[in-house]
């Protein structure tokens, strides 16, 4: 089926869907992307797509459940991607971390890896979250430690408080008075202050009486994540950050102790995403 036959396809079936499950299955074929695998354009179907999120980014997490969820939520992005075009005006999807989703290599996978993968994509076949009927962007991120934050892009992933705070990804990580000056655009460190948001979240610094957003002091300092205490004296910073990744969305670490509690990855997802439903669009 051509992209823009499934697309009609898909939006029937998501009119007509009760909540949660909807058992017709789309003529037989699933969603196809257009993908830019390195140089190469190919149509994908969308569950190769998440196979290859799956071995790229399953070895974050350990629990087959959590892979479930990170599959349902790849499937999620990929619709997402298709159907508002994103970033690319050709193609749907490009295969960079830092722009779409990365993508792994089913031939490179050590069998364990793909094994793994596979099964996560084949029990969640089809099974996608969304708003209104429609194919919402799922978010993930490896840990967000006390718990994910507000998602300025995408209102729907509000922050959600972890059970606990996580031990395991910590960082310490220095920096010297000049380099942390540039950064936030201040000459008197002494005056910084940082001001935190939801789940000692960053939210922006005060320097100098200026503001300097968040998404700004992470990515100058190449922070690994926005929740972080920093000690400053006259030669250096000490920054000690707590988790790693954007923070929004389905809590790949976090997620793996709910498994281990005893959620399954429906659960994990609406524990993630509340303000969002878990749809078949697919069984074919
Ligand atoms: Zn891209
Ligand atoms: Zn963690």
């Amino acid at each position: 089926m051509s992209r823009f036959g499934w697309f009609f396809v898909l939006i029937a079936v998501l009119l007509t869907a009760t909540p949660f499950v909807a058992k017709k299955a789309v003529g037989g074929g699933n969603a196809t992307l257009s993908v830019m695998l390195g140089n190469e354009l190919c149509e994908m179907d969308i569950e190769e797509y998440v196979l290859r999120v799956l071995i790229s980014e399953g070895q974050k997490c350990q629990s087959a459940e959590t892979k479930k969820a990170l599959a349902v939520a790849a499937r999620s992005c990929g619709m997402y991607f298709a159907l508002y075009g994103m970033k690319h005006g050709d193609f749907d999807v490009c295969s960079s971390a830092e722009c779409c989703l990365p993508l792994g290599d089913p031939k490179a996978a050590s069998a364990k890896q793909l094994s793994e993968a596979s099964a996560a994509v084949r029990e969640t076949k089809g099974i996608i979250l969304t708003l209104n009927k429609l194919p919402a962007m799922a978010l993930f991120t490896l840990c967000a430690s006390e718990g994910t934050r507000y998602c300025e892009e995408f209102e729907y992933i509000t922050p959600i408080k972890n059970e606990e705070k996580c031990e395991k990804h910590i960082t310490v990580l220095e920096y010297g008075t000049l380099e942390l000056s540039h950064a936030l655009q201040c000459e008197k460190l002494s005056d910084c202050l940082f001001v935190y948001g939801e789940n000692a979240k960053c939210a922006f610094a005060i320097a100098e009486h200026k503001q300097v957003q968040a998404d700004f002091i992470v990515s100058a300092l190449s922070l690994p994540s926005y929740e972080f205490e920093a000690e400053l004296s006259n030669e250096s910073a000490v920054f000690t950050v707590y988790g790693a990744g954007h923070g929004c969305g389905l809590d790949l670490c976090a997620a793996d102790k709910l498994a281990s509690n005893g959620y399954g990855y429906e659960k994990i997802l609406l524990f993630y995403f509340p303000n969002l439903e878990i749809n078949k669009i697919y069984n074919a």
